[in-house]
């Protein structure tokens, strides 16, 4: 589609503020510094117009952006805002291009953001989990085709072969926590040690569903996962707890997700995955989820 000459509407700067004050402290702002209310009062706004303020309790100023994701950013908080909800469907170079931005800062700008997802969607497994694996196409750096449409059959078999990480077929595991569907998404270079990342995230409880590939053996021996269900994918019913449908289901999301970006980097790939989990797992407001990220500086 040729989008040269939309025309950005950017949202009201005011109205961007108000939201991630409301998103980060509700209806009373508190220090960042100390927790406290009320000793907080209104001191004047910052060059990009964030309204500042002053703590009597610790003699602090700070603002709306302080220890907020948005905090030292060149943009001005409306991009933001407009980026953020692009990136969820529309390629960086075509944002960069409507914004009339470098593309290398609206790249970053990306990066940076997925990467805060990758902290909002670390995932603690507990009682029936699911853990497939997907190989995905992703060379060094984004490449303009992907997902040329494969029966499942292909799809089948084309797991089975299994890629590598070098031949720009990196593994992706996925991990779904059954009692609420919620998903991370783990992309390795290889998966020779993936079984114990899998376990230090169960609680003890897990029951983990897999298909029967030699990685997932004996991963019950490690604590954190209480029982192991391997299933074979020639299994033409499912028996009980034992599938792997969740898993299935994520992919193509997964696959959906990344044919957006007509390719996208190995090396970025985890991220942009980081941010599909934030979609998938707080899909009602999973933006508000990153306008009240505190960082932990
Ligand atoms: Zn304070």
């Amino acid at each position: 589609m040729d989008r040269d000459s939309v025309e950005v509407f950017l949202p009201d700067p005011d109205d961007c503020y108000e939201r991630l004050r409301r998103a980060r402290f509700g209806a009373t702002v508190s220090c960042v510094y100390c927790g406290e209310s009320d000793p907080v009062i209104k001191k004047g706004t910052t060059g990009k117009g964030a309204q500042q303020y002053r703590c009597k309790e610790c003699e602090t100023y700070f603002n709306d952006l302080t220890n907020s994701f948005f905090e030292h950013r060149k943009f001005p908080i409306e991009e933001m805002f407009y980026m953020i909800k692009e990136m969820r469907s529309v390629p960086t170079a075509q944002i960069a291009s409507d914004l009339q931005r470098d593309y290398e800062a609206v790249l970053n700008f990306r990066h940076d953001l997925q990467e805060l997802c990758g902290e909002l969607t670390e995932l603690t497994l507990s009682d029936v989990c699911e853990a497939d694996e997907i190989y995905v196409t992703a060379g060094e750096k984004g490449i303009e085709k992907e997902d040329e449409e494969e029966s499942p059959r292909e799809r089948g078999l084309k797991k089975k072969g299994r890629g590598s990480f070098e031949s720009d077929k990196p593994p992706v595991v996925t991990l779904v926590r059954r009692s609420d569907g919620r998903v991370e998404f783990l992309v390795r270079e290889n998966l020779q040690d993936v079984d114990e990342e899998i376990a230090e995230k169960g609680d003890e409880t897990v029951i983990l569903c897999t298909d029967d590939y030699t990685i997932y053996d004996d991963i019950d021996e490690y604590d954190g996962i209480d029982a192991h269900l391997a299933i074979t994918h020639d299994d033409t019913y499912v028996i009980g707890d034992a599938h792997v449908n969740s898993c299935e289901n994520r992919h193509s999301f997964l696959r959906q997700w990344l044919a957006k970006f007509r390719g996208v980097s190995k090396h970025h790939l985890q991220g942009y995955l980081n941010f599909l989990g934030l979609l998938l797992n707080d899909s009602a407001d999973w933006f508000s989820k990153i306008l009240s990220y505190e960082s932990s500086r």
